[in-house]
């Protein structure tokens, strides 16, 4: 689906993922393992060829994020681009679970480590904040994992906050406090904060909803009613 000129979500459950289109495609995050196909057949569709992606941009290592990334990789001949921070997490180096908050948080970061091993991939680029991808801005935004990143688009004025604003998730974190699966619910507020101070229009992140207007501002309120 095409959200603004150029932008375009893939629909994909549970988390989706977005294609920025430029001389070189990028691709932002890959969904669970088993959407390969899928992903390619949006680009045929778009009219652009699969190889014309430069780069897959992981916002962090999380399964329903990296999922496709080393079929992809691949097939397409791209890049894989993270923080440097996730990078051994992605390669399957560092012990994703001893990142968990609760038990049952580290029960299924364990379980997905193990289940797939097979959807570990090398990271060619490792990224820092203030990095740019095309013309993406690559902010670091530690708590929902160590390394996370949200990209901005200034040009176009769209954030991609990864999972560090998960529309759905935020309405739930108001009634139900943090996100159970973040690593430092201090650190990802602190990171919140970051991102309420950058100007954009529309909020896009992975999971089910967006927000198309006053981005910005929906992640002021979030703070808001979150982080005090
Ligand atoms: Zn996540």
């Amino acid at each position: 689906m095409k959200i603004v000129d150029g932008v375009h979500r893939i629909r994909l459950f549970p988390s989706s993922v977005y294609l920025v289109e430029g001389e070189k495609l990028i691709l932002i995050d890959t969904g669970v393992p088993g959407y390969t196909g899928r992903i390619l057949r949006y680009i045929r569709k778009m009219g652009r060829d699969p190889r014309d992606i430069g780069f897959i941009v992981l916002t962090h290592h999380h399964i329903d994020h990296i999922g496709n990334a080393r079929r992809l990789k691949h097939i397409t001949g791209s890049k894989v681009v993270a923080h440097e921070i996730e990078a051994p997490y992605i390669e399957g180096k560092q012990r994703v679970w001893k990142d968990g908050r609760i038990w049952w948080t580290r029960l299924l970061l364990w379980i997905g480590h193990m289940m797939f091993k097979k959807c570990f991939t090398k990271v060619d680029i490792k990224l820092r904040d203030g990095d740019k991808i095309g013309n993406l801005k690559v902010i670091h935004v530690p708590g929902h994992t160590k390394g996370s990143i949200a990209l901005l688009d200034e040009h176009r004025r769209i954030l991609f906050p990864g999972d560090t604003v998960p529309y759905t998730l935020a309405y739930m974190r108001l009634k139900k406090g943090p996100n159970p699966y973040s690593w430092d619910v201090n650190k990802e507020c602190e990171s919140l904060k970051k991102l309420a101070n950058f100007d954009y229009e529309l909020l896009l992140p992975n999971d089910l909803k967006i927000v198309t207007q006053r981005g910005a501002e929906f992640v002021r309120q979030f703070v808001h009613h979150a982080c005090n």
